[in-house]
């Protein structure tokens, strides 16, 4: 197989059981499994939702997927491309063991389609614990859409062949709303403070004082210590 495709296969059971536990239970319309690969999750998610939606992007493993699993929808695709709006229904599960390379932009894409209610992913160990925390853009912004949980580690055996780096699953479930609208401007002003990450909020923002006075925030403060309600508040105040 492969690496160009991020492949390492999930092989050890555990992990597979408590991926298929940390699923809700509250019921979804439908389920998106990225990178089906093998079927180790598949197998599992197919007896939840015989109908469900797998994108994989080589075809060496689409015509195995199809023969095992008849009525699920197999897209022969590359997920950063897929339309997640053609898979009917509001409450929609999107699930996988992610080619790590795809993580980041794959949540900021998925964040704009509002029918994926929740996710469940396996990601790098240190992407699951930046996604979680407040410490960059990606987590910033991610929980101003949703709750983040970091739900575990898990180590290189688990993987044939086993990924150089440690691995996490994490669990991303919809806020019924953003916690603003400003996306755009806190995009921006996300971008600009965490690429002088070192700085005091007083330096990166120097035109800004009396907005860092309106949101709150100690202009001495470096970005990674600000709270979620000051950067929104910050975003607004602009
Ligand atoms: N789910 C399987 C498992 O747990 O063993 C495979 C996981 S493997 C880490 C990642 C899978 O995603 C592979 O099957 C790979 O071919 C597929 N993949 C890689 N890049 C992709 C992309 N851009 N879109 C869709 N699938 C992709």
């Amino acid at each position: 197989m492969g690496r160009k495709f991020g492949q390492h296969f999930l092989v050890d059971l555990t992990h597979i059981q408590r991926i298929i536990g940390a699923i809700p239970k509250d019921g979804f319309d439908s389920i998106i499994e990225i990178g089906p690969g093998k079927g180790a999750l598949t197998d599992a998610l197919y007896l939840l939702c015989p109908k469900m939606h797998a994108v994989e992007i080589d075809d060496r493993l689409i015509v195995r997927l199809k023969q095992r699993y008849p009525e699920a929808h197999i897209h022969h695709q590359d997920a950063l491309i897929f339309d997640y709006s053609s898979v009917p229904g509001d409450k929609v599960l999107c699930i996988g063991n992610l080619p790590y390379e795809i993580s980041s932009p794959l949540l900021f894409l998925l964040k704009d389609f509002p029918s994926i209610s929740h996710m469940i992913f396996m990601v790098q160990h240190e992407f699951a614990e930046r996604a979680a925390s407040l410490s960059g853009r990606l987590g910033v912004m991610l929980h101003v859409f949703y709750q983040v949980d970091y739900l575990w580690k898990v180590l290189p055996e688990a993987f044939i062949p086993p990924p150089g780096v440690n691995s996490a699953v994490m669990r991303l479930t919809r806020r019924p709303k953003a916690l603003t609208e400003k996306i755009s401007e806190l995009d921006e002003i996300l971008r600009f403070a965490f690429s002088r990450r070192r700085k005091m909020m007083r330096q990166i923002f120097r035109e800004q004082a009396s907005v860092l006075a309106t949101a709150s925030i100690d202009p001495t403060a470096r970005p990674e210590s600000l709270s979620l309600a000051q950067w929104i508040s910050f975003a607004e105040s602009v």
